[in-house]
């Protein structure tokens, strides 16, 4: 018997399927080999390549070579089918979509007893990955061990000795010979705690259900029980019982022997979050898996999935792809958030896949927010999902009063400041009542830009096309694209003019100026730039509630998810950030980031103050966020889609092209763009076809980046138009041009 085998490999042309000779020890029973990883000679290749069975059949018209060994299986008919169906959907190789589902960190043969250990040196990369990754295609690193290494940390990020020894099987001295050769770097770096170990959780008993949460929670027992394939959305506010309705429905499944699934935003996936399920049912029961695991524990996570231990899941987007058995019910919490869709190859949607496996497997889908997606609440509209409604907050709080400021005024009155009369006012009070305040502003460091007042001449970063940012506390100036930092500048390099000026501002320019009008105020500020080694995320909240800090000032790290009963007031420094960014859904982002910043105040008895500054007070997005009014923020929003022709009225396709030689891209993109405009003029094809064009930032760490936009109706007629451009952009010369993909992004300026 001949098996079909598809090679690990993210090389497009070994997209395919190569046939074997299955070795006669598995005669009779070759079926039960569909989905099994596989060792097999390849080409001229001298070591052996991985690959995975995807198909049995009787014969092969071509000469062909044996399997060599047989390793373990990790797949199965579903697993397979979900792979097929996205690599069409997301353009991307099947072994890529495998990776997926495979055990972290699998290269080669898995160790059975994996010894943990408190070493605590990290090993991390010091060079680009293009570099390195020349440097591999090149010949100039030759040695097998330091490539896979290299590999090993490319696909796992940073990890321990002791996992890349297990996992990489190399060596110690390896690591080393790639830091003395400026590859890696040895980082010590505070081991991410177990997930589980909080000590004393609290047990925790099921609540009765208000008679909105029992509605909601019947609708899909009943769904459940049907065991047909439903879509559900709990559209609730915050803090209306939804994360309650998730437990009892998870208890439900477990009652039946059934696991789930629950997929939350990794930002918000904090042991505050897991706790509460920790609480409910122990933490036997229970995997988590996020990103800031180490392979290791991720590793460990996944076995215990696999083995069938763990019946509750909890975790960031790829979990969606954890090994679980007899799955009973998918819960995507917070299903608006962003972080769902990859933007790193497969760019896949987990929402769409999460979709895909509840119809697989005749379960519910339950996708819970405040602030829906409008393509969701598009499709609940419509009937494909049915909507489920909370309306007022569990604990019978009150939502918080909203007030917006114009800041057009305050400047007319002379305040320059970033903090208005109003939210001076409010702070104030706050402090003399012993309350506690949020400060939210969506940009970190001092000063945003640094420009030349008599040239008008702005620094930027000399890989990226983006103005440099002013941090303080290093006294440089920071690229947020590439790292890049230089020294103050005094001089304009343009004109020789003394008259550099800082403007813009962030969190670092608000927490000191904070310090300097409220002085015996204690601060505490939550950013990607304080979040370092040493003070997770966690930590410094933590820090906020348990010692009363008056006011914690942060990035969008602030909003998601947590509960601070001596928050009272929040404050919006500028609404405005998310609004004048060049994406459609610049409307949706300001109206669901206000809406979930504002629910951190007043979540406990005392009803929040909630202060928003503006200089766009009329825009329909903050007002609606200000009225609490989801309905009339769709309708508004829905309106214009249509008429602009935006989702979910159609679909995006973006085509990103990028490279370090500028006109070699700028011709790739002008050719791809030729090629489709001929193929849809002759052929008729009903898509929006926009011309190439630079990107938003058209440079990134020296790359320049061109992109083609098409508007369309997803369909196999579009898959094929897609793959034929990405094999004519194979037969074009483009050896120094990337070509990539993506279906529907979420964020138009990825790419
Ligand atoms: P959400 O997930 O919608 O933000 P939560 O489930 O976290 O809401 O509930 C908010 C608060 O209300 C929590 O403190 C929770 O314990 C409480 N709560 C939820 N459901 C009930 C209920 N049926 N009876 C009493 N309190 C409840
Ligand atoms: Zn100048
Ligand atoms: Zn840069």
């Amino acid at each position: 018997m001949i098996a079909e085998v598809i090679v690990q490999s993210n090389v497009k042309n070994l997209n395919r399927i190569f046939d074997y000779k299955i070795p006669s020890e598995y005669d009779g029973r070759e079926a039960e080999l569909i989905g099994a990883r596989v060792s097999i000679p390849f080409g001229r290749m001298k070591s052996l390549e991985e690959g995975f069975i995807v198909n049995i059949k009787e014969d092969t018209e071509y000469e062909v070579k044996e399997i060599a060994r047989v390793e373990e299986k990790y797949l199965d008919k579903n697993k397979l089918d979900l792979s097929n169906w996205m690599s069409k959907r997301y353009f991307c190789n099947l072994a890529d979509c495998f990776k997926l589902m495979l055990p972290p960190g699998t290269t080669s043969k898995l160790p059975q007893n994996r010894v943990k250990t408190k070493n605590l040196n990290f090993v991390s990369l010091k060079k680009d990955i293009d570099e390195i990754e020349k440097d591999i295609d090149s010949g100039k690193l030759k040695s097998p061990k330091q490539i896979r290494t290299l590999k090993f940390l490319i696909e796992n990020g940073d990890s321990l000795v002791s996992d890349i020894e297990m996992f990489a099987e190399s060596s110690r001295a390896i690591v080393n010979t790639l830091c003395k050769n400026g590859y890696t770097e040895i980082i010590e770096k505070k081991m991410e705690r177990d997930p589980f170990e909080s000590k004393n959780i609290e047990p925790t008993q099921k609540l009765e259900l208000n008679a909105e949460q029992e509605n909601a929670y019947n609708v899909i027992c009943n769904s459940m029980e049907d065991l047909l394939f439903s879509e559900f959305l709990i559209f609730g506010v915050t803090g209306s019982g939804k994360t309650e309705i998730y437990l009892q429905l998870i208890e439900k499944a477990l009652n039946e022997e059934k696991s789930s699934i629950l997929l939350v935003p990794e930002i918000s996936l904090t042991p505050q979050t897991v706790n509460r399920f920790i609480a409910r049912f122990g933490k036997d029961k229970i995997a988590v898996l996020h990103s800031k695991l180490s392979v290791g524990e991720r590793y460990d996570q996944w076995h215990k999935i696999n083995d069938g231990k763990a019946k509750i899941i909890i975790g960031a987007r790829s979990a969606i792809f954890a090994p679980v058995k007899n799955l009973g019910i998918i819960i995507i919490d917070e299903e608006h958030d962003s972080s769902y869709k990859s933007e790193m190859y497969p760019r896949y949607n987990a929402k769409e896949v999460a979709r895909y496996i509840a119809r697989q497997k005749n379960i519910p889908l339950v996708l819970g927010s405040a602030t829906p997606d409008l393509e969701t609440f598009y499709r609940a509209k419509n009937d494909d999902i049915v909507l489920l409604e909370l309306k007022k907050r569990a604990n019978d709080a009150v939502l918080p009063k909203i007030d917006i400021v114009d800041l057009r005024e305050e400047l007319a009155k002379g305040n320059k400041s970033m903090i208005s009369t109003r939210l001076y006012e409010e702070i104030e009070k706050n402090l003399q009542e012993k309350k506690q305040t949020i400060l939210y502003l969506n940009r970190r460091g001092f000063s945003t830009f640094v420009m030349c007042r008599n040239c008008g001449y702005t620094v930027k970063c000399k890989n990226c096309n983006i103005n440099l940012t002013y941090h303080s506390n290093t006294n440089k100036l920071k690229c947020h694209y590439c790292g890049y930092e230089e020294k103050l500048v005094t001089v304009c390099p343009n004109c020789g003019s003394k008259q550099i000026r800082y403007f813009g501002t962030g969190t670092q320019k608000l927490e000191y100026e904070i310090n300097k009008i409220f002085p015996n105020a204690s601060t505490i500020r939550l950013d990607v730039d304080t979040v370092t080694k040493k003070n997770s995320h966690e930590q410094i909240l933590e820090k906020f509630k348990n010692e009363n800090i008056d006011i914690l000032i942060g990035t969008q790290m602030v909003v998601k998810g947590h509960h601070f009963p001596n928050v009272t007031l929040v404050g919006v420094i500028a609404a405005d950030g998310s609004l004048n960014i060049d994406d459609f859904r610049a409307n949706e982002k300001t109206f669901q980031i206000l809406t979930q910043v504002a629910g951190r105040a007043g979540r406990d008895k005392e009803t929040g103050r909630v202060i928003i500054q503006t200089y766009n007070p009329d825009n329909f997005s903050i007002e609606c966020a200000k009225k609490h009014d989801y309905n009339l923020f769709y309708n508004t929003e829905i309106r214009m889609r249509k008429q602009l022709k935006y989702p979910p009225f159609c679909d995006i396709i973006l085509i990103g092209l990028t490279s370090n030689k500028e006109k070699e891209v700028i011709k790739i993109s002008e050719d791809i763009h030729n090629y489709l405009k001929n193929r849809v003029l002759k052929e008729n094809i009903g898509i929006i076809l926009y011309k190439a064009v630079p990107s938003p930032i058209d440079r990134i760490k020296n790359k320049y980046r061109w992109r083609i936009l098409i508007k369309c109706k997803f369909s196999d007629d579009i898959i094929s138009l897609i793959n034929d451009t990405i094999d004519k952009y194979y037969s074009l010369n483009s050896k120094n041009v990337r070509i990539t993909i993506d279906l529907n992004p979420e964020n138009m300026m990825s790419l």
